[in-house]
C-alpha cells in the first residue's frame, strides 16, 4: 500500500473575512489547523501550528512521534500567546495525517477537526471532536442529531496553545487501498451533514481536486458560516502507476470567489442537509465542562472567549487595586494613631 493522489481547497466561507484555518500538504504529512481567537490572533495560532509541522519535515515515526509533532505545535502556539498580548487566549485545532513507509497512516489529534475515511461506500469518521457536544453524545446525555444542531456546539475542551502541554489523541489506521482519507475544519462538518460528505466524495471520486473544490462549494451552500478547509490523500496498491509530483503547499487557496456559491452538476448532490448556523467557537476548560456535566446541567460554563478572559483579568486587577489601597489606608491610620 502507498500514497497515491493528494488534493486540498480551502476557502474563507460567506461571513468571515479572514480564514483563521491552515493546512500542511507535505506528503507523507497531512495536518489541519482551525485557528481560534480575537482580532487575527486565531489566524497567527493555526499558521504558527501549521508551520511547525511543516518545519519537521517528518517522514515517518509511529504514534509517539505525531503527539510530539503536536505538542512542540502546542509549546510554539503558547509561547507566542504567553509573550504577545494580542494574541492572548489564541488557540488552534489540529489534526495530524502520517502515512508511514509501511503504509500504515498515523494520526494525531487535538480538538474538533475532522479526520475521515471512505472505504468501500462508506464514510466513517476517525476522530473524536474534543467538544461540548461530542462529550455529552460520548455521555448518552445527547443524541447524536441534537448535537448537530446544539447552540452550544462550537465549544471545544481541548486545543493547542491554552496550556504549556496538551493532551494529544494518536492512533493507527491500517488502510485499504482505494481509501479515501478527508482532514477537514468545522467550517465544512458544521454546514454539510456526513451523508452529504459522502456523497460528494463518491460522486467525484475519479478527481480529487474536483472532490475538494466540491466539499467547498457543498459548505458555502450550506451557508458558509466558517473558514472551510478541506484536505484529501487517498492510498493505493503498491503496484499502482505514481501520482503526478506532489506540491508542497501551505495555506493555499485552491477556490476562486466565483466558483463559491454555486454546486457544481456535476457534485452528484442533489440537495445538501444543511445544519443552522453555529456560534463562534470558544475553548473551554475540560475541568470547567466537567463541572458544569456533574452538574447534569443542560447549561454551558461562561469562560473560555478570549473577551472573557480578559474581561476576568481587569477584574483581578480591580481587586487587586482595591486591596492595595485598603492596606494603605489601614497602615495610615495606625501610623496616625
Ligand atoms: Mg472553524
Amino acid at each position: 500500500m502507498k500514497l497515491g493522489r493528494h488534493a486540498f481547497a480551502t476557502d474563507p466561507g460567506r461571513k468571515r473575512r479572514q480564514n483563521e484555518d491552515a493546512f500542511v500538504v507535505r506528503p507523507p504529512l497531512f495536518a489541519i489547523a482551525d485557528g481560534m481567537g480575537g482580532a487575527r490572533a486565531g489566524e497567527i495560532a493555526s499558521a504558527l501550528a501549521a508551520g511547525a509541522l511543516d518545519e519537521s519535515g517528518t517522514q515517518s515515526g509511529g504514534e509517539d512521534r505525531v503527539k510530539e509533532l503536536v505538542q512542540e505545535a502546542n509549546r510554539r502556539v503558547h509561547e507566542r500567546a504567553s509573550n504577545d498580548p494580542a494574541t492572548s487566549g489564541m488557540g488552534t485545532t489540529m489534526t495530524v495525517a502520517l502515512v508511514e513507509p509501511s503504509g500504515d497512516i498515523t494520526f494525531g489529534h487535538v480538538g474538533d477537526s475532522r479526520a475521515y475515511v471512505l472505504r468501500g461506500d462508506t464514510l466513517e469518521q476517525l476522530t473524536d471532536d474534543h467538544s461540548l457536544v461530542a462529550e455529552l453524545v460520548r455521555r448518552g446525555e445527547l443524541s447524536a442529531s441534537d448535537a448537530e444542531v446544539h447552540p452550544q456546539r462550537s465549544v471545544i475542551t481541548r486545543a493547542l496553545g491554552t496550556d504549556p502541554d496538551v493532551d494529544v489523541d494518536a492512533f493507527t489506521i491500517h488502510p485499504e487501498p482505494g481509501d479515501i482519507y478527508l482532514l477537514c475544519s468545522d467550517g465544512l462538518s458544521d454546514m454539510v451533514a456526513g451523508e452529504a460528505i459522502e456523497q460528494v466524495l463518491l460522486a467525484n471520486r475519479s478527481d480529487l481536486d474536483g472532490t475538494a473544490k466540491a466539499l467547498v462549494r457543498a459548505a458555502n451552500r450550506g451557508g458558509g458560516d466558517d473558514n472551510i478547509t478541506a484536505v484529501l490523500f487517498e492510498i493505493v496498491a503498491d503496484d499502482a502507476p505514481l501520482p503526478p509530483e506532489p506540491d508542497e503547499r501551505t495555506r493555499e487557496y485552491a477556490t476562486s470567489p466565483d466558483e463559491e456559491d454555486t454546486l457544481h452538476p456535476e457534485d452528484g448532490v442533489p440537495a445538501i442537509t444543511t445544519m443552522p448556523s453555529a456560534v463562534d467557537t470558544m475553548v473551554v476548560p475540560a475541568s470547567e465542562v466537567e463541572a458544569a456535566l456533574a452538574e447534569q446541567e443542560p447549561e454551558v460554563p461562561q469562560a473560555g472567549t478570549r473577551e472573557a478572559g480578559i474581561g476576568r483579568r481587569l477584574l483581578a486587577l480591580l481587586v487587586i487595586v482595591a486591596l492595595v489601597a485598603l492596606i494603605v489606608v489601614l497602615v495610615w491610620w495606625g501610623l496616625a494613631r
